[in-house]
């Protein structure tokens, strides 16, 4: 009753409008939402190039990766749909930087559909990728975590995935990765900025052989979600995947 309440003087005062076609009463109405489309295809998370079955390591990143004796940590990448069309960037902005985390909602369905079409297997854990705590207190809120909490009573009917906190940490503040132009630049950004969280200990540790999934907005290069997958797979997780909204395509 006072939330309701609470909800009638907000919306009176703040009149909520899609934000794709300005009709009230929703930040996306189901029209625009319907015509969001899942993308049919996803590709290796190394390469970026080959078409592969729930967005696996393709079979040359693969052989390349044991030629080199170097596996790779991110088993699957799931990309929902794409930045550049149905204002998907702006709705992703608004939600992160206009703090309007209600947006969440309809960006984690998009990512909850393309996860369930693509036959990923459920995992045991849901994980979201960290912010650095100076930013997550200028935000106010971890847009990944808001995802998260969605997919973990959205994934399977009557069952909640446990979301785990702070099990990958961001050690050090680094500049956001939309605001560095250059692949390079961006893969150097993240390398060795996430550690494993204080109370995932190796010896009592419950990630070990065990499917993560892992949770962000964007991703740009994907270095974001490598070096937390590597981070997981140190802990003894068994198999990471992880899923986001979009992938930014470099310019
Ligand atoms: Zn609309
Ligand atoms: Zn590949």
């Amino acid at each position: 009753m006072l939330k309701s309440f609470k909800n009638f003087i907000l919306d009176t005062l703040f009149p909520i409008s899609c934000l794709s076609c300005g009709v009230r009463d929703a930040w996306l109405c189901p029209e625009c939402f319907n015509q969001i489309g899942i993308l049919t295809m996803q590709v290796c998370p190394y390469c970026e190039k080959a078409e592969t079955p729930a967005g696996a390591i393709c079979p040359r990143c693969k052989a390349r990766a044991i030629e080199k004796n170097s596996p790779l940590a991110l088993n699957n990448l799931i990309v929902a749909t794409r930045y550049t069309r149905n204002n998907l960037a702006r709705l992703v902005h608004v939600f992160k930087y206009n703090f309007v985390p209600d947006l969440g909602v309809p960006l984690a369905r998009l990512v909850a559909q393309a996860i369930l079409e693509n036959h990923l297997p459920l995992p045991d854990f849901i994980v979201s990728v960290p912010l650095h705590p100076r930013r997550l207190r200028w935000r106010g809120f971890n847009q990944a975590a808001i995802l998260a909490a969605y997919l973990a009573e959205n994934l399977s009917p009557g069952l909640t995935i446990p979301v785990l906190d702070a099990t990958v940490i961001r050690r050090i503040f680094t500049p956001p990765q939309m605001t560095i132009k250059n692949y390079a630049a961006r893969k150097k950004n993240m390398q060795n900025s996430f550690s494993l969280g204080k109370k995932y200990s190796l010896e009592e540790n419950i990630i070990k052989n065990k499917k993560i999934l892992l949770i962000d907005d964007i991703a740009t290069t994907g270095s974001t979600l490598l070096e937390c997958a590597k981070v997981l797979k140190a802990a003894g997780a068994k198999k990471v995947f992880a899923s986001v909204i979009a992938r930014q395509e470099m310019p």
